[in-house]
């Protein structure tokens, strides 16, 4: 049955991405009730569906580090409270140092998480090699290797999230456009959508790449923009399997994970090309570039 359009929410969220789902699956956990999601297109849609699922806790700040933690326990338990697989899978991974000074900083890095509580173990090359037999270590000084890392499979995660907010009483509207965000006396007092007003008390900006654009309805200004990001998806290669580890090679720019016995490796663009620079469409909904 088609739910009906509100008039009123104590929030809006704007964007059904991966962020949009957990604001929503976060707040109704709280207790928070009158929660309206509002996505222009298909939730996962936007960025969020084509993410390589990458979910690594080694970070360079400390409030990253044990967000990630975090989630990496969340991943673990969704799926049995919502019934919704999210392609979790606590494969480890592996961060390769190819210069010494790399390897400091992975050092520093890891005595920092480690802090924090999160597994990790810095690693001869020989270790790396054994955990990632499909790679080379003759430039290798050293790795840490996370064992409690993984990859997970966003579009999944977000539906599942989603129904998580769901069962707790918040409405989530697909094929819905917000045009406009209503301020009165430097408050934000609701929205203005494709479908008619929802006045709201609180207004979240969960809109990606388009976070800029939602910000400039009101006058605030997001300091966001898209960059091209290129990978390379190989056919199957011997040796590679479905628990391989995620493999990130800083020095080299580029990461790696198993996909259908192959591997999909990620450019880290130390130069990123800017995407977008008239603006991004809206119809950008399951795309790529
Ligand atoms: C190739 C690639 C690989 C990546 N790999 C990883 C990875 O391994 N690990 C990782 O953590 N991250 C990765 N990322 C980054 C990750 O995908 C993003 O950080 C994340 O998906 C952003 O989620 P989001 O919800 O903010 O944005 P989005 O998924 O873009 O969601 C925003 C939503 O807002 C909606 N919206 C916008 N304007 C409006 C409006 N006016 N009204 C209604 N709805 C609106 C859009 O339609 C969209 O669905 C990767 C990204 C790319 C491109």
């Amino acid at each position: 049955m088609a739910q009906e359009f509100p008039t009123q929410a104590q929030v809006v969220i704007i964007g059904g991405g991966i962020i949009g789902c957990s604001v929503a699956y976060h707040l109704t956990k709280l207790g928070w009730r009158d929660v309206v999601l509002l996505e222009q297109g298909q939730l996962s849609g936007g960025t969020t569906w084509h993410a390589a699922g990458l979910v690594g806790q080694l970070r360079s700040h400390a409030n990253m580090t044990s967000l990630i933690k975090y989630s990496t326990q969340l991943y673990t338990e969704l799926e049995a409270e919502t019934g919704l697989a999210t392609g979790w899978k606590n494969c480890g991974s592996l961060s390769v140092a190819r210069t010494v000074d790399r390897m400091t900083v992975l050092k520093r890095t890891a005595a920092s998480a480690r802090a924090q509580g999160v597994a990790i173990e810095v690693i001869s090359p020989k270790e790396a090699q054994d955990l990632w037999p499909v790679m080379a270590i003759d430039d290798l000084v050293g790795a840490v290797w996370l064992p409690g890392d993984g990859k997970a499979n966003p579009t999944d995660l977000t539906q599942s999230l989603a129904k998580g907010a769901r069962s707790r009483g918040a409405r989530i509207f697909e094929r819905v456009r917000v045009t406009g965000v209503s301020v009165a006396n430097g408050a934000v007092t609701g929205v203005e959508t494709d479908r008619g007003a929802i006045s709201a008390e609180i207004v979240v900006n969960c809109a990606g790449q388009w976070a800029r654009k939602v910000g400039k309805m009101c006058g605030v200004s997001v300091p966001l923009h898209s960059a091209e990001h290129m990978y390379i998806v190989t056919g199957r290669i011997e040796g590679v399997h479905p628990d391989l580890p995620v493999m990130r090679d800083p020095d080299g720019y580029i990461y790696f994970k198993e996909e259908v016995g192959g591997l999909v490796m990620g450019g880290f663009e130390p130069e990123a090309k800017p995407w977008g620079m008239a603006g991004i469409p809206d119809d950008f909904e399951f795309a790529l570039l």
